[in-house]
C-alpha cells in the first residue's frame, strides 16, 4: 500500500454518501484529506435508493448529474401517493437546476462521489479499517490507528477526523459522542429489484400497517420494497422472504403483486428488520460525525442519503472555518432541518395511522422538505444586503417532490 501522508487536514472514516460528499467539498477548497472505509469500491450496501429534491439538488450544484445520468440513471418525473384507491400523482418541477428526481444503485453512487473526491486530490483508500482514535495531550482527538487486511498498522494524524462510518459508527462510539435523541419507532423493510418495468415515476402505496414503494433505477431495474411493523416482519416475513413480499405486496398494491406473480426478481431479496432512530452529538475537540454516524431516521421517509448529501457540506464549510464553534453551528443547522423530519418519520415507522393521519404527515413532510432544500439553495445565493427585502417569492407552504 501506498504511503500515508504524515499529516492530514481532514480523515474521513467511511466513503459511502455522506464521507465521499464530505471528502468532496473539503479537496475541492483545498484542503489535503485522506478518505477511507473498510469495504471495497463500489460495494452494495442496504437500501432503497430514493433521492429526494435535496439530495438531486446536491448533485447538481456539485456538478455530478451528468456523469450520473451518462451511466444510465433514468429520470423519475413523478411522484404519485397511493392511498388505498386514492391516487395524487405530483409532477417533478423544474426549478434550482433539478427537472428529475434520480435513484442510482449505491454501488454507483458511493463510486461516483469518492471517484470526484479522489480527482479533486483526497487520498482515497478501500481497505483499511479504522481501529482506534489516537488522542494528544489533553484529550483532543489528533488522527487514527488504521489496520491493513494483511494486519498492518499505521497511526496517520490529522487536524480533524470526522466519522462517516454509519450509524454503528466507531468514531461515535470512541469520541464518546452522546445520544440527544431516541426515536420511538421502527419499520422493517423488504426489498428486491424487478427488470424492463415501465418507469412510472416514484410510486408510494400505503395500506394501514403495510406500505410499497416502486422507485426506477439503473440497469433497467425498480427497486420494489415493502414496509411493515418489525412484529409483522419477523411474524410473516422472514422466514420465507418471497412468500412474504407477495402476501404484503398483494395487501397493499395489488395489481401490482399480479403483474409480478409469474416473474422473479433480478437479485435476491434483502431484509431490514428495523432499528429505531438516533440522533448523536457530533461533533468535539477534533471530530464530527455526519450522515448515519450522527443521525440516523428509520428509512420510512426514504431521506437518509439526501440528508447525508445535505450535511456533508454544511460540515465541510464548517471544518473549513476550522473552528470549533464553526462545528457547534453546523450541528446546529443541521439539527434545525432535521427535528420535525425526524418526528414525522418516527411517527410514519408507528404504523399505527390511519390514511387520513397519513395524508397529513405527508403534508407536513412536504413543509418540512421544501425549507431543506430552501435552505441548500440560499447556500449560493449572495448574502442579503440589508438594505433589500427579504424574498417573498419563496413560499415554505408550496409542495415539494
Ligand atoms: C432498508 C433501508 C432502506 C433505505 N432506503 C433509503 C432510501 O430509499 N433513500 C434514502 O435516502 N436513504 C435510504 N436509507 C438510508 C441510507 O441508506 C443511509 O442513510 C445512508 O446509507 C447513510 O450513508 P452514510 O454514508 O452515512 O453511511 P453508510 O452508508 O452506512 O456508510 C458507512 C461506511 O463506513 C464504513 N465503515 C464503517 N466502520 C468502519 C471502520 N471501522 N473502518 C472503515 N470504514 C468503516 C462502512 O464500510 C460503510 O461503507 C435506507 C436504509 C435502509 C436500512
Amino acid at each position: 500500500m501506498e504511503a500515508f501522508a504524515d499529516h492530514y487536514d481532514a480523515i474521513v472514516v467511511g466513503a459511502r454518501c455522506a464521507g465521499a460528499a464530505t471528502a468532496l467539498l473539503l479537496s475541492r477548497c483545498g484542503m489535503r484529506v485522506l478518505l477511507f472505509d473498510r469495504d471495497r469500491r463500489g460495494a452494495d450496501t442496504l437500501s432503497t435508493l430514493a433521492l429526494m429534491r435535496a439530495g438531486v439538488l446536491q448533485l447538481h450544484r456539485w456538478g455530478l448529474l451528468p456523469a450520473l445520468k451518462a451511466q444510465g440513471v433514468p429520470a423519475i418525473r413523478s411522484t404519485s401517493f397511493v392511498y388505498d384507491e386514492d391516487v395524487i400523482t405530483v409532477p417533478i418541477k423544474a426549478r434550482d437546476g433539478v427537472e428529475a428526481l434520480y435513484a442510482p444503485r449505491r454501488t454507483l453512487l458511493d463510486s461516483l462521489l469518492a471517484d470526484a473526491a479522489a480527482q479533486a486530490g483526497a487520498d482515497v483508500r478501500y481497505g483499511p479499517r479504522l481501529k482506534d482514535l489516537s488522542r494528544a495531550e489533553g484529550g483532543r482527538i489528533d488522527g487514527v490507528i488504521l489496520e491493513e487486511r494483511d494486519g498492518t498498522l499505521h497511526h496517520v494524524h490529522s487536524t480533524i477526523v470526522v466519522g462517516a462510518d454509519g450509524l454503528r459508527s466507531m468514531v461515535a462510539r470512541q469520541a464518546e459522542a452522546a445520544v440527544a435523541r431516541r426515536g420511538r419507532h421502527a419499520s422493517a423493510v423488504v426489498y428486491a429489484f424487478w427488470r424492463g418495468l415501465e418507469n412510472g415515476g416514484n410510486r408510494w402505496h400505503y395500506r394501514p400497517g403495510v406500505s410499497v414503494g416502486v422507485i426506477p433505477t439503473n440497469g433497467d431495474d425498480t427497486c420494489i420494497f415493502v414496509a411493515m411493523s418489525p412484529e409483522r416482519f419477523h411474524r410473516e416475513i422472514r422466514s420465507d422472504m418471497d412468500a412474504g413480499y407477495r402476501r404484503l405486496l398483494s395487501e397493499c398494491a395489488p395489481a401490482l403483486a399480479r403483474e409480478l406473480a409469474a416473474v422473479t426478481p433480478s437479485e435476491r431479496y434483502r431484509g431490514f428488520p428495523g432499528q429505531v432512530g438516533i440522533v448523536r452529538e457530533s461533533h468535539g475537540p477534533g471530530w464530527a460525525l455526519v450522515g448515519d454516524a450522527g443521525y440516523f431516521k428509520d428509512p420510512i421517509t426514504a431521506h437518509g442519503i439526501s440528508d447525508a448529501l445535505r450535511d456533508a457540506e454544511f460540515l465541510a464549510r464548517a471544518v473549513e472555518k476550522g473552528s470549533d464553534r464553526a462545528l457547534a453551528e453546523y450541528q446546529a443547522i443541521r439539527d434545525e432541518l432535521s427535528r420535525e423530519l425526524f418526528d414525522i418519520t418516527d411517527s410514519i415507522a408507528a404504523f399505527d395511522w390511519d390514511l387520513e393521519t397519513l395524508g397529513g404527515l405527508h403534508r407536513a413532510l412536504s413543509v418540512t422538505m421544501n425549507r431543506e432544500v430552501e435552505a441548500l439553495v440560499a447556500l449560493d445565493r449572495p448574502p442579503p444586503s440589508p438594505s433589500i427585502e427579504p424574498d417573498s417569492a419563496s413560499d415554505p407552504h408550496q409542495p415539494v417532490t
